[in-house]
């Protein structure tokens, strides 16, 4: 898939701005708009590569969604994170939701609120995901991590289909 990272990459950043999914054709014309890529190419790229979903029966209702394998460290917030090799993002959970009580406040959050972080922003870069803004991979985070779900519904209730 490395072939394709720019148009990975463009279509993350897409489905991101977009609640995290849309209707394939949809974003085939809008990738149309940034990079020259064929229909056989989209395809492909969607099927194949494990960043996209696709949900639906019938072609022409085919949604594509982002996903991603990235998760924020469970032990990070207790302390409890072992450190050297951990895979996982290290952010203050409630920032990722955007409510953290310490986001604006003169006081500052003891957990990190920097994607840029070295340990963040190297992980990122891995995943192929360090050219999503905040929001972009905040959605992206929320829509795809099993611990993050339950709260996230109890905050907005817009997922009730
Ligand atoms: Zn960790
Ligand atoms: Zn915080």
């Amino acid at each position: 898939m490395s072939a394709y990272s720019t148009e990975v990459q463009l279509a993350t950043s897409l489905l991101c701005s977009s609640s995290g999914a849309m209707q394939m054709l949809q974003l085939h014309r809008k990738l149309l708009q940034r990079c020259s890529i064929t229909e056989e190419e989209f395809c492909f790229i969607i099927s194949r590569c494990s960043r996209f979903l696709l949900v639906g029966e019938r072609l022409e209702d085919r949604a594509v969604v982002a996903r991603t394998s990235l998760r924020l460290c469970s032990g990070y917030g207790g302390g409890k994170c072992g450190g050297g090799g951990c895979q996982q993002l290290h952010l203050c959970k409630f920032f990722v939701y955007g409510n953290c009580r310490f986001a604006k406040g003169r006081k500052s959050c003891k957990f990190s609120h920097d994607i840029y972080s070295d340990h963040n922003y190297g992980l990122l870069r891995e995943c192929t995901l360090h050219e999503l803004n905040e929001d972009q991979l905040f959605l992206l985070l929320l829509q795809n991590d099993p611990a993050l779900l339950p709260e996230v519904t109890q905050l907005t209730h817009t997922w009730t289909a």
